[in-house]
């Protein structure tokens, strides 16, 4: 078969109607590779992008869980970084819960902490909750979120999975900007702590960056998404996959085949990180 036919019908997890659809769209589909009988073979990229990933980075390692602050986190307001990197889960949920460290603590109605398993291999970090988000307490419960959901399940994957079949959702911001507006500069700042602990604790061996806030507070740079999408970046070690945030994808479907590109190099990521542990 040659490089550019669409063959779905080996990727257990799409229904006909979708294989159908995706052949249509001639999106390239990510499978599993059938796993040798050692795990020393190198794993061949199945797409342009995953062949020029490095390959050389260590796979992030499952280490124990960093001892819990000596400091009790309610002498923490605002909880500061240094403070924030030794808090196990429960002080880091608590920690976010009664944040006052930026101004939007004065509108929210809840923190949105994330949902998904705490050992999940996958994690998707948005932008910031809007307004069913806020009201909730959960991140991407929306129409961005309906789609989001989607998409995972397109790919094996959903925020109530474990472990491989996990994602974990995160935002860069924790409580919602009041109509919606783009993060301030200051508020990413004051948040950022709280994302890097939630990345330290899960330890997912791929996390995808969903949208320009993601983007830029994950690998600090103001590239364009389309520029930095379909290779491999890093963040503290963890492989990152940059790709459109799903409220983009709403007002432009036609480029709903690149997110799914992005979440195959996701796919294939987590499978080399995988075959090298
Ligand atoms: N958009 C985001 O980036 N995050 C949410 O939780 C909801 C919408």
């Amino acid at each position: 078969m040659s490089e550019d036919t669409v063959d779905t019908s080996f990727v257990p997890q799409l229904d006909a109607r979708q294989r159908a659809m995706l052949a249509e769209m001639g999106v390239r589909v990510w499978a599993p590779k059938p796993r040798p009988a050692t795990a020393a073979s190198a794993p061949v990229a199945t797409t342009p992008a995953a062949a020029t990933a490095p390959r050389s980075a260590a796979p992030v390692a499952r280490a124990p869980m960093p001892p819990v602050a000596e400091t009790p986190v309610a002498t923490m307001r605002p909880a500061r970084a240094a403070d924030v990197q030794a808090m196990d889960w429960p002080a880091l949920r608590e920690a976010v819960a009664g944040c006052t460290a930026c101004g939007l603590c004065k509108s929210r109605k809840n923190t949105v902490f994330g949902v998904g398993d705490e050992q999940a291999d996958w994690m998707i970090v948005g932008e910031a909750p809007g307004e069913n988000e806020d009201l909730r307490g959960e991140p991407f419960v929306g129409a961005a979120g309906q789609l989001l959901d989607n998409m995972l399940h397109a790919v094996g994957r959903s925020r109530t999975g474990q472990g491989a079949q996990g994602a974990f959702i995160a935002n860069v911001l924790k409580c919602r900007p009041p109509a919606n507006r783009n993060p301030q500069p200051e508020e990413v700042v004051q948040c950022e702590p709280y994302l890097a602990r939630q990345v330290a604790l899960v330890k997912p061996r791929v996390i995808v960056a969903m949208g320009r806030f993601a983007v830029q507070s994950l690998l600090k740079t103001t590239e364009p998404i389309g520029r930095l999408r379909g290779r491999v970046h890093r963040y503290e070690g963890v492989p990152v996959i940059v790709s459109y945030h799903p409220a983009y994808l709403l007002r432009t479907p036609t480029d709903k085949g690149k997110a799914w590109a992005d979440l195959c190099l996701a796919m294939q990521t987590q499978e080399d990180s995988t075959s090298a542990t």
